[in-house]
């Protein structure tokens, strides 16, 4: 069972190797509680189903000792105990696999948009390129028939008329 190792983050020897996935990283380091000290709603329900957030008392984080700080409520019974180590462990290695999961279709799904991006950018960059290309060899062509069509007749008169030489 999974939920007997502890459980490491990863430590890539060269940072970059995470690359875009980086951003998906939470805020948080605790996933029982979010490192607020109290266990996450929805964990709590998957033990407490009929548990009421407005009514119930708050079972704290017995993980991380983020709970540690809400313990001194106890006097006042608005806070729920039970929630031990182990059990905190177990809801913090689902709620780290359903994290994992959610981050990877949204990842996914974000690498795609930008792939799609990617391509519709490349399209229309190669497009314009073609055109421009296809419009400057024209352009090139057509000088080129022009000054060939210039009879040597006429490169005199141009020549002379450049120079505002006068025939005689
Ligand atoms: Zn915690």
């Amino acid at each position: 069972m999974i939920e007997d190792f502890p459980q490491f983050e990863a430590l890539p020897v060269r940072p970059e190797e995470i690359g875009d996935k980086e951003i998906w990283q939470p805020s948080w380091k605790c996933f029982c509680c979010q490192d607020t000290g109290k266990v996450q709603n929805h964990l709590v329900k998957l033990v407490i189903p009929d548990y009421d957030y407005d009514r119930d008392r708050l079972p704290i984080c017995q993980l991380c000792g983020e709970g540690d700080k809400l313990y001194h409520l106890t006097e006042f019974g608005v806070i729920d105990t039970r929630f031990e180590t182990l059990l905190c462990k177990k809801l913090d290695t689902l709620a780290r696999k359903e994290w994992s999961k959610a981050t990877q279709e949204q990842f996914a799904i974000a690498k795609k948009k930008v792939q799609l991006a990617t391509d519709e950018t490349a399209k229309s960059h190669s497009l314009r390129r073609s055109d421009r290309t296809h419009n400057d060899n024209r352009e090139v062509q057509q000088r080129k028939a022009e000054i060939e069509a210039i009879s040597s007749h006429k490169w005199e008169q141009m020549r002379e008329e450049y120079l505002g030489v006068e025939n005689d």
